[in-house]
């Protein structure tokens, strides 16, 4: 049964990128979990987890293929692509930037910036890829937000900033401070099922301020409008929409970085779901893909919209156990439809596409459809690999 589609605007592509151990397969399983998805946490270290598929990389226990795996939040489709964080991969690295729409760069709270992250922060202003920042771990003995946030602004970028602050210190970490809404959301167990709206604590209160108003004046700040209002009505003339729009919008300049930390392990997670959903670009905001005419050369523009002829990437090809050969597709323009006959462009061979499957967490959903900005898996291509251009035959096009 296909599923119901989702609206452009409420997809986003993103990927989690972090250095070894920062937990990324932590955090990626925490949100497969915490979307209802996945019933059980996968056991990190003994290789059982959704997005690492390779022997290779559970022998190594670093992730160095990408796949995509979809999940929903709040209205929102989610495709996480998996970002190779290792070095010694950079291509790979390179091919999912492309891929995805943004980005949620997890730390190591007790480490802040490593080497493989500032690596791959410097990929992403290459690729002008907009990033949110997770500050993991922040509840281990040595974790430290702050700390981490000053390391952000040292090595990768000055204008960092939190949307959230962690409520208490190592081990008594239990939720964390909204300062957009002014909200606090705490928990008794990192297990618990869902976060407890509660009272802002008291000796937080100047903190919360403090940071409030640089989140604030930073986000207007690129946003002429915005700004405009800002200097009229000041900080608390704006309601908590217009300071989540001016932070979006900031977001999506590519320089600006919204911040938040805790236990990737836990509930938390849902905070960074809020954040993936209300910052990360859509395919609608990343805009048109350009390609060139297979035969006359000419560059060509292909608009995010299903009225254009299909275009799109296949940007990974994997083997899964029960269905074979899969390559991961993302659609740049038009729509990709099962049993159709598409170009490859990159080959001059045509393709039938057989079935169209989404990756889930507990899951593959057979899709007979996927829109312009959206990822799925195609089954059973012969003579496609990585980094093939499949297309509309009449509209040649290699991107
Ligand atoms: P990756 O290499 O970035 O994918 O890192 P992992 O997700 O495998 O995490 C490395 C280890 O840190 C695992 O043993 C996790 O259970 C643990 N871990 C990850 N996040 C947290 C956290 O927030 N708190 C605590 N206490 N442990 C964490």
């Amino acid at each position: 049964m296909a599923a119901k589609k989702t609206p452009m605007k409420q997809i986003r592509n993103m990927g989690i990128i972090a250095h070894i151990d920062a937990g990324k397969t932590t955090t990626t399983e925490g949100i497969l979990y915490r979307t209802g998805l996945k019933h059980k946490i996968g056991a990190v270290h003994e290789g059982e987890t959704t997005t690492d598929w390779m022997a290779q990389e559970r022998e190594r226990g670093i992730t160095i293929v990408s796949a995509a795996v979809t999940c929903y939040w709040k209205d929102h489709q989610i495709n996480i692509i998996d970002t190779p964080g290792h070095i010694d991969f950079t291509v790979e690295v390179e091919r999912s930037l492309r891929v995805l729409d943004g980005a949620c760069v997890v730390f190591d709270g007790k480490m802040g910036v490593e080497s493989q992250s500032e690596t791959v922060w410097r990929q992403a202003d290459k690729y002008g890829v907009p990033r949110v920042c997770f500050i993991n771990k922040i509840n281990q003995t040595g974790g430290d937000f702050y700390k981490s946030l000053e390391s952000i602004h040292n090595r990768l970028s000055k204008r960092a900033f939190p949307i959230h602050l962690p409520i208490g210190f190592e081990q008594s970490i239990n939720g964390i401070v909204d300062l957009v809404g002014m909200k606090a959301y705490t928990y008794k167990e990192f297990t618990d099922k869902a976060l407890t709206e509660a009272e802002i604590p008291a000796d937080m209160m100047d903190k919360v301020k403090k940071y409030r108003s640089l989140l604030i004046e930073n986000a207007v700040a690129e946003d002429e409008a915005m700004l405009e209002k800002y200097f009229e009505v000041g900080e608390d003339g704006l309601s908590e929409d217009e300071i989540k729009q001016a932070i979006r919008s900031a977001v999506l300049s590519g320089n600006f970085f919204a911040v938040t930390g805790g236990d990737g392990r836990g509930v938390i997670v849902e905070k960074v779901l809020d954040m993936v959903v209300d910052f990360l670009p859509s395919p609608e905001d990343r805009g048109s893909s350009w390609g060139t005419h297979t035969k006359t050369g000419e560059e060509i523009e292909r608009k995010v919209s299903e009225s254009e002829p299909l275009s799109g990437l296949a940007f990974k090809i994997t083997t899964d156990p029960f269905v074979g050969k899969l390559a991961y597709y993302r659609v740049y323009s038009g729509k990709l439809t099962a049993g159709s006959y598409v170009l490859n462009s990159s080959t001059g061979e045509k393709e039938r596409i057989g079935r169209i499957v989404r990756m889930q967490a507990d899951k593959r959903e057979d899709v007979s459809e996927v829109g312009a900005g959206d990822i799925a898996a195609i089954v059973g291509l012969k003579g496609t690999t990585t980094g093939h251009t499949l297309c509309d035959p009449a509209n040649p096009i290699v991107l």
